[in-house]
């Protein structure tokens, strides 16, 4: 009986262990070689398993990330960095083979950007503190917005190839700026200005599905653009929306024009990139597929 005991122990402990050898055998690597605060980066796992059972799950701060296996063999997902990451981020990832799972947790290191600082002045209503009427209408387009973030990692991937910016004009306010709001609010810019007139189109970064329309207190005229697996654009401060919810759009089609809608200080399109629930600068878009082997679907 003690010896029955001791073999099924043995096995387990020994099954443990070549499961945990899964995730410690594997290499792990990212693209850029240095992650910058507030982008999106590559993360890049190989278990130097040949079989086609094996899958890679993972998550960064907070969001689930979703791996596909190129013709190298190797497992790649797209990652966000938080513009608030200090030194590191922690990256936790399994290996799964069949019935046996193994963990593991890496630290990527983050360099430090330069961010500067602004001083704006806006209509008084918006850098005083919302009434509670208002906290609970802003609240409710909060939770709308997190909604977006949240389905979006169960949405196939839609977008492919190159990403635009939603206008050709000069950029007027950066990702990451800080910013003082007639001297009191501060906050961070969480997005890109692009420069235009009221009335000038405004098209969409790559394809997707249309996944909300809103008319927000701080956004004004509002259009969130889910590509899929965690990634979402969202187009601000319009004067007119030309789509609907649940309409496919291609890269480069309008889906709006250029307004002072909500909280601005003048006409221009305030575009934000997400992975999941995390902000990050959407010039990053701009880097994927170059750095992307594999580019097609899921
Ligand atoms: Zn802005």
């Amino acid at each position: 009986m003690r010896s029955l005991l001791f073999l099924v122990l043995t096995i387990v402990v020994t099954r443990m262990a070549a499961a945990q050898d899964l995730a410690m055998a594997s290499d792990v690597r990212w693209e850029p070689e240095q992650p910058q605060q507030g982008t999106l980066i590559y993360l890049i796992v190989n278990t130097h398993l040949e079989d086609e059972g094996v899958n890679v799950t993972g998550q960064v701060a907070g969001q689930e990330l979703h791996f596909t296996r190129d013709p190298s063999g190797e497992f790649r997902a797209i990652a966000p960095v938080p513009v608030n990451a200090l030194e590191t981020i922690p990256f936790t990832f399994a290996v799964i083979q069949r019935s046996d799972s193994s963990h593991r947790m890496i630290r990527v290191p983050v360099g430090q950007r330069e961010f500067r600082s602004s001083r704006l002045s806006v209509d008084p209503r918006f850098s005083t503190p919302p009434d509670s009427a208002l906290q609970v209408r802003i609240r409710r387009e909060s939770a709308k917005s997190v909604a977006v973030s949240r389905r979006s990692h169960d949405t196939p991937r839609m977008w492919n190839g190159e990403w635009i910016p939603p206008r050709q004009s000069p950029i007027t306010s950066e990702f990451g700026e800080r910013r003082m709001f007639n001297r009191e609010l501060r906050s961070r810019h969480m997005g890109v200005d692009f420069d235009g007139e009221t009335g000038d189109p405004i098209v969409v970064a790559n394809r997707g599905v249309v996944a909300l329309i809103g008319n927000f207190y701080y956004a004004g005229n509002v259009v969130y653009v889910d590509h899929g697996k965690g990634l979402i654009t969202i187009y601000m401060h319009m004067t007119e929306v030309d789509v609907t919810e649940g309409q496919i759009v291609e890269r480069g089609e309008q889906i709006g024009k250029v307004g002072a809608t909500g909280r601005v200080t003048g006409p221009h399109v305030h575009w934000t990139a997400r992975y999941g629930r995390i902000s990050v600068d959407g010039l990053s878009l701009f880097d994927l597929p170059r750095s992307s082997v594999v580019d097609q679907g899921n």
